[in-house]
């Protein structure tokens, strides 16, 4: 996983420390905040009177946690819980309980004074940056290193890498792969977990990692909880059993090496104190994070409709509504119920903490939080809730957008083309003769030809370019601002690459081909009709003898 860069981690702690100083600047107005309230409260009983001042001590537990002023944050938590357990104590606020907030206000007024009197502080507790993981950085597939004991079947994986972008390089010793790093490390590791005496462990590990931080996956024979489990402990990413799918293993290794979803990550922070929010913001954005924070409740749907987040940081105290009644607000939206949300809050009593949690909260994180911390959550559940929306979206056995997902695309897609009124063209690619290849190699080697073309669909095309696998062994791509002609010859030249690939068998090698048919719209026709017209070419292309390409002639919808 990338990490913070040492510089994102130097301007951060920079930040956090002029935000430090803000805060502790904005102490003596938020004691004001806290002694009105109290001043207001006199003898009586008064909800709305006990209800300012635990949010004006809550505010103030909150930041002052987060910057590192524990004794502060203590203070102030310690007179919001008193308040707290007043207001929901119908005895009222007698004399006893008066001079019970009373003795908690000195506390906090002592704790402030320290605060206020002392120099500007840098590096407080909270404010100390550790390195944490940020998202991944955009990465091509470079080498990877092999390591097993059976050098046939070593070198043999590694050539069937070959096939899918991988240049794989074989080992029979992880001695031997650890002195080839040094040299030139490779962007991932596969290693055999080896027999129970002499099995893969944590110490070499930890070196190899020492030279390259790449990803390590294990393979065994072994599919064993022991087995697993000291993969685990040794540090391995993934895990895979023997005999090999090469499909699986591309799988993760396009998992962890090639991430699909590049784009940075988008977090909506909501927390109506602006200096901690500030503080958040700061955090996130030196992982990479883009940031926006939202102190008004009321403008969270508009703000989420707006940033499509990835991922909701929710305070719990806010004004006119609380943080865990937003969530279920957030929640009744159909289109928001997967997006992670966090909790971040001072809150400690355990049963509030999962009343918010049966909201619709993912996790519940306590100011303050190391940056660290939270960088390490926060990411850990954006990813996970993309690698899950991917296994929603994408066919599972290529990567590329299932049908559905297809179709929604081409609708967005001609409906930008016609806006901007620039061309867009389609391509239906059908392998040929493919049920021979499964009646004659079997299925699964029928299904590394369908990954292998979808690999090189992925590889020769654009990023604009929609790949989708539209069903068995049929291909769609729509090709933006493009002329049929320049997508023919794109596809031809893809076609001309795929039937060089020789697909491997001990029984003999095989080639494969496939025919194709193009059709562009020029806002004349409807989505649909596009496809059908590419399909009818297609046809074509195997009427006249298939690993061809033929062009549509222009659709004739009416223009809609
Ligand atoms: P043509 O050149 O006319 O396209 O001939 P074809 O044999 O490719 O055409 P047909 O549509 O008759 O056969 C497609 C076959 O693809 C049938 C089906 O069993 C197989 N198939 C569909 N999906 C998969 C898959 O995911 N994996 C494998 N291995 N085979 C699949
Ligand atoms: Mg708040
Ligand atoms: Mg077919
Ligand atoms: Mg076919």
């Amino acid at each position: 996983m990338a990490e913070l860069l040492p510089d994102a981690a130097a301007q951060l702690a920079v930040q956090l420390a002029d935000l430090g100083e803000e805060f502790r600047r904005s102490v003596p107005g938020r004691m004001r905040d806290v002694e009105d309230a109290f001043a207001a409260l006199g003898g009586r009983r008064d909800a709305a009177a006990l209800l300012q001042l635990s949010g004006a001590a809550h505010r103030l537990a909150g930041a002052a946690g987060t910057f590192g002023h524990a004794a502060l944050g203590d203070a102030a938590h310690r007179l919001e819980e008193r308040v707290r357990h007043l207001d929901t104590n119908p005895a009222g606020c007698g004399g006893q309980d008066r001079a019970a907030l009373q003795g908690l206000l000195a506390d906090l007024q002592a704790a402030a004074a320290v605060v206020t009197a002392a120099a500007a502080v840098t590096g407080t507790a909270a404010t100390t940056v550790d390195t944490a993981p940020g998202l991944p950085a955009a990465a091509l597939p470079r080498p990877v290193f092999l390591v097993d004991e059976d050098s046939r079947l070593g070198a043999e994986i590694a050539e069937k890498l070959g096939h899918y972008g991988y240049q794989a390089r074989f080992f029979p010793t992880p001695r031997a792969a650890i002195e080839a790093m040094r040299e030139a490390p490779p962007e991932a590791l596969v290693f055999d977990l080896g027999s129970p005496g002499g099995m893969l462990d944590k110490v070499l590990l930890a070196e190899a990692r020492a030279i390259a931080p790449a990803p390590v996956l294990i393979v065994s024979a072994r599919g064993d909880l022991a087995a697993r489990l000291h993969a685990l402990r040794a540090g391995g990413d993934a895990y895979l059993t023997k005999p090999l799918d090469i499909g699986a293993l591309v799988d993760r290794l396009d998992d962890l090496l090639d991430k699909s979803d590049l784009r940075p990550a988008r977090v909506l922070v909501v927390e109506d104190d602006p200096i901690t929010g500030q503080a958040l913001l700061a955090v996130l954005a030196s992982a990479g994070i883009l940031a926006e924070l939202v102190g008004d409740p009321g403008q969270v749907l508009e703000r989420l409709r707006e940033t499509l987040p990835d991922l909701i940081v929710m305070d719990i105290s806010l004004p006119g509504c609380r943080g865990d009644e937003l969530v279920g607000v957030i929640r009744q939206v159909d289109v928001w119920q997967g997006v992670p949300i966090v909790y971040l809050s001072v809150e400690v009593d355990r049963d509030r903490q999962l009343l918010a949690l049966e909201q619709g909260g993912d996790d519940f994180l306590q100011k303050p939080i190391a940056p660290g911390h939270l960088l390490r959550v926060v990411s850990a559940r954006i990813e996970r809730a993309r690698r899950l929306r991917a296994l929603m979206t994408r066919d599972s056995l290529t990567g590329l957008l299932n049908h559905a997902r297809f179709m929604e695309q081409l609708d967005i897609e001609a409906l930008r083309a016609r806006r901007a009124g620039k061309p867009l063209s389609a391509a239906m690619i059908d392998i040929d003769h493919f049920k021979s290849v499964n009646d004659s190699y079997g299925h699964a080697a029928g299904d590394i030809v369908i990954k292998g073309l979808a690999r090189l669909l992925q590889q020769r095309l654009r990023q604009v370019d929609v790949i989708g696998r539209y069903g068995g062994e049929e291909f769609a791509v729509l090709f933006p601002e493009t002329s049929s002609d320049a997508a023919r010859a794109v596809i031809e030249e893809i076609g001309r690459v795929f039937v060089s690939l020789r697909f491997r068998r001990p029984d003999g090698d095989f080639a494969v081909s496939f025919s194709a048919g193009i059709a562009s719209v020029d806002q004349a026709c409807q989505p649909r009709q596009l496809i059908e017209a590419a399909d009818r070419a297609l046809y074509d292309a195997k009427r006249r003898g298939r690993n061809r390409v033929e062009v549509a002639t222009p659709c004739a919808g009416p223009a809609t």
